[in-house]
């Protein structure tokens, strides 16, 4: 569903991500998980075709962001960093606004925001501005403009970044129900999120691609012969600071 080939992005004398190559099938949820300026911001940007990349190329559902982006972009839907949420319109426009630059016909649009806000929790505030939203009401919002559509795949920048812990458990559990329907990848830096809601993990390091495994792979080829489970975050904490630390 994504396949990434030779992906490079500078900026001016500045490397943010280099020669990444991986593909995402069908259904996976897959966390992008990486220390502060490792490049998953880029990396996503890049992947929804947002941002041009230096070389390499990127398809979503069968078509090149790049070349192609209005066709791929129909399969794209995007969490970024900061939700483009307008203060002044209530939470159905928003979704409305949403619906129709995504390019449903009118005559659809109702149904697609009751659907989108009903797979959020956002029901109860379609008739709020969005100005007056929780932070974490703000974030499901944002998953909601992501969803409408019914892309194939979804691509969430931080998605449980500034939430309370509660709130965090709420976008993680919807997160996890996303998977199998769409195809996910989503950027974190907290390393028990990724551990719990995704079914493989690309660890990115000053921009290159330094591991990409299921959980079961990093443990067995990291910590080999050690029992862990998943409830114990401690190990993923051990095999992230191997990756992550320069040899
Ligand atoms: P964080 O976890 O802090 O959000 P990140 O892993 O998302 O970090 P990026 O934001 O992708 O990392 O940044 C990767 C590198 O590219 C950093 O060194 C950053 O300073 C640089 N960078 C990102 N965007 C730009 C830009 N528009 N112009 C110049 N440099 C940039």
């Amino acid at each position: 569903m994504i396949e990434v080939s030779g992906l490079t992005k500078r900026f001016r004398d500045r490397t943010a991500v280099l020669d990444l190559s991986f593909s995402i099938g069908r259904g996976e949820v897959v966390g992008l998980l990486g220390p502060n300026g490792a490049g998953k911001t880029t990396t996503l940007r890049l992947l929804t075709g947002y941002l041009p990349a230096t070389s390499g190329t990127v398809r979503v559902a069968g078509f090149d962001v790049f070349e192609e982006p209005r066709q791929a972009r129909r399969h794209i839907g995007y969490l970024p960093e900061v939700p483009p949420l307008y203060d002044a319109m209530t939470v159905r426009r928003q979704l409305r606004f949403a619906a129709e630059l995504k390019g449903l016909g009118r005559a659809l649009l109702p149904a697609e925001v009751d659907r989108v806000a009903g797979l959020t929790g956002v029901t109860e505030v379609l008739d709020r501005l969005t100005s007056n939203l929780s932070k974490g009401f703000r974030q499901r919002v944002g998953i909601a403009q992501a969803l409408v559509g019914d892309p194939d795949v979804l691509v969430l920048d931080e998605p449980t970044v500034g939430l309370d812990p509660i709130q965090i458990r709420e976008v993680r559990d919807l997160v996890r129900t996303l998977g199998g329907r769409h195809t996910v990848i989503l950027s974190s830096h907290l390393l028990p999120e990724v551990a719990m809601t995704c079914s493989k993990v690309l660890v990115l390091n000053a921009g290159r691609l330094v591991d990409f495994d299921t959980l079961d792979g990093l443990i067995a080829r990291h910590l080999p012969g050690r029992k862990v489970t998943l409830d114990d975050i401690a190990f993923l904490e051990e095999i992230f600071g191997k990756l992550v630390t320069p040899a």
